[in-house]
């Protein structure tokens, strides 16, 4: 069994300031350490699971954050940007289930550090009608491709916003959010034990043959083609931007919509638009 464990950080335990999330400061050199060990926490549950081969995805921000000294030798690590699968670069080899680690909850939302894709740029994004964070863009990215999610972590905003998409999957509250800014977090070594006995329980329960009712066994999250997306951005001139982009429909000041047939179609057009925004900071 292979496993993809994408890690994110702003879901990590101990992690509330935006200073911990961004390169160049103190801060973040101790976060990016935490993210690291949560990720090697993953991998060393899965392992215990019975998984065969990890690949630990580095999936925050540049892309280039997880110590690639300080990680388990028993993974293999997917760095750097750009890539076509983005949060899930790795699935082009081929896995059986991903993990999202230190994950957050989607923009306009309650969650620590909440945004989604890129916090300057979108507001909000629906895939046909649904709102979607990063965890149901990617979950359906890596639906569409027959993996299902098995194991997600962190705040309470993110697990109640997203627990219905990844049915079956397991999950691990790191933080309970009281802002964008606050609330209360595990310490780091326990949050790592808690991940660690998640990952086994997820690892093992994918590998048992039956489900029950109340525990069922995780399936991919699919969304169907065509796919539809409303784009809601975080101002006008950003919108103004994004349809120069020819097959991008204008809908109001700060909406805008396009058809693909395809989640790797979808979220590589919503990756080039947030790349396109770096020309308006
Ligand atoms: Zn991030």
């Amino acid at each position: 069994m292979k496993i993809l464990i994408s890690t994110d950080i702003e879901g990590v335990a101990g992690v509330f300031h935006a200073e911990q999330v961004r390169a160049g400061n103190g801060e973040y050199e101790r976060a990016r350490a935490w993210m690291t060990a949560e990720a090697n926490a993953a991998v060393q549950g899965a392992i215990a699971g019975g998984a065969e081969e990890i690949l630990v995805n580095d999936s925050h921000g540049g892309f280039r954050n997880l110590l690639p000294d300080g990680l388990d030798e028993r993974a293999r690590l997917v760095l750097g940007k750009p890539r076509y699968l983005g949060m899930m670069g790795g699935l082009e080899e081929g896995c059986d289930a991903v993990f999202m680690i230190g994950y957050h909850s989607r923009s306009q939302g309650r969650g620590i550090l909440a945004h989604t894709i890129n916090s300057f740029a979108f507001a909000r994004v629906l895939i046909n009608g649904m709102e979607l964070g990063e965890a149901g863009l990617y979950g359906a990215l890596a639906g569409e491709m027959g993996v299902p999610v098995i194991l997600a972590t962190g705040d309470d905003v993110f697990i109640s916003e997203t627990r219905d998409t990844f049915l079956g999957a397991e999950w691990v509250q790191t933080k309970v959010a009281h802002g964008q800014g606050s609330g209360v977090t595990l310490s780091p070594a326990a949050s790592r034990r808690a991940i660690a006995a998640a990952a086994e329980t997820a690892v093992r329960k994918l590998q048992s043959k039956a489900g029950s009712s109340s525990d069922p066994k995780p399936v991919p999250f699919r969304i169907p083609a065509p796919i539809e997306c409303r784009l809601q951005t975080q101002s006008a001139a950003l919108a103004d931007l994004f349809c120069m982009w020819p097959t991008l429909e204008r809908v109001d000041g700060v909406t805008l919509r396009f058809t693909v047939d395809s989640m790797q179609s979808a979220v590589r057009t919503l990756n080039s638009l947030a790349a396109m925004s770096f020309m308006l900071r």
